[in-house]
């Protein structure tokens, strides 16, 4: 299998004026430890999947991304870790012809086929394979066998890989409110399901207008993988800082106060955006004094050579 690097991950508690002021904990499950190249919330939902892939005898992953893909990478470098083939079916046929950009150097670098389409044939596939046996049936025809894993990996295995990370945290009751950012849902909703009675879950949505269509998704994954619905989380929809991969200038400054204060680098489209609607949600006495909110920190800050951010040109 994909070994950790880390398991279970550390906790770490945070500690500051507008927590104490409100009486409200604040802990980081940092899971951006757990892998260095197949990052938190990325491994937790491949896992389950990569072992269904092996145990089916495929010996080749099919999935989806747009241009800067983390799941992509991710599964990239978990098919290459286990000797399996990858094909990645990229948004955007104008890339085909462009210089990789870093994220889709380093998927083809792990051994991932790059397929470029057009934004209508992406969505056209990507949007369908799961819900019509007829695309799924095109895919392996054009192909072969192969597992075909959903855009950002979320499926019902997907969930109950992310149901291990309460499992992490001791003694959840009442009081605990565990948090995570929402892409596709997937990680909120293995969040959800492996909470013990009493804890809830809170999920800050990243993009703009999911409200009912982000509700939905957790619900089918939870439909799909239990066989029923859970109603102990919830989605802030009000987070998500002007759209996907939007980060607004107060976003940043919030971002770069907490790293500074905590000393923990964060992924700025999801992670900060957990954080900073957690902290708006405190500061607004949207928790009662005695809550205890468990921030998963589900990723790694970008590594982006190319605009000269994260690691750096040396990286
Ligand atoms: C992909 C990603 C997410 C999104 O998780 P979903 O399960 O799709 O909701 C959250 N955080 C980070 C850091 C990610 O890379």
């Amino acid at each position: 299998m994909l070994e950790p690097a880390l398991l279970p991950t550390p906790l770490l508690d945070c500690t500051d004026e507008v927590l104490a002021r409100a009486g409200v904990e604040l802990r980081l499950k940092r899971d951006d430890l757990l892998h260095p190249t197949v990052p938190g919330n990325k491994w937790r939902k491949l896992g389950p999947n990569l072992a269904a892939a092996l145990e089916q005898g495929h010996t080749r992953l099919l999935t989806f991304g747009g241009a800067y893909s983390t799941h992509l990478r991710a599964v990239a470098v978990a098919a290459g870790a286990l000797g399996l083939e990858s094909v990645g079916l990229v948004r955007g046929e104008e890339l085909a012809g462009r210089p990789r950009n870093w994220s889709l150097r380093a998927a083809e670098a792990a051994g991932m086929e790059l397929v470029f389409l057009s934004r209508s044939a992406y969505r056209e596939t990507a949007a369908r394979c799961a819900a019509d046996a007829a695309v799924a049936a095109e895919l392996q025809r054009r192909w072969g066998p192969c597992l075909v894993l959903p855009e950002g990996g979320s499926n019902a295995l997907a969930a109950i890989g992310a149901a291990a990370i309460p499992g992490e945290l001791p003694d959840l009751g009442e009081r605990d409110v565990v948090c995570c950012p929402v892409g596709t849902g997937g990680t909120l909703a293995g969040v959800a399901a492996g909470l013990p009675p009493g804890a809830r879950a809170l999920g800050v949505a990243v993009l703009r207008g999911g409200e009912g269509y982000l509700e939905g998704e957790v619900a089918g994954l939870h439909r799909a993988a239990y066989g029923r619905e859970f109603g102990n989380w919830r989605i802030d929809h009000g987070h998500h800082g002007g759209g996907y991969g939007r980060v607004p200038a107060e976003l940043a400054a919030f971002a770069e106060r907490f790293e500074r204060r905590h000393g923990v680098a964060l992924e700025r489209r999801y992670v900060a955006k957990l954080l900073a609607g957690l902290y708006a949600g405190v500061q607004a006495g949207a928790f009662p004094a005695g809550t205890r909110l468990t921030a998963v920190v589900t990723g790694l800050p970008d590594p982006d050579p190319d605009r000269g951010q994260g690691l750096g040109p040396a990286a």
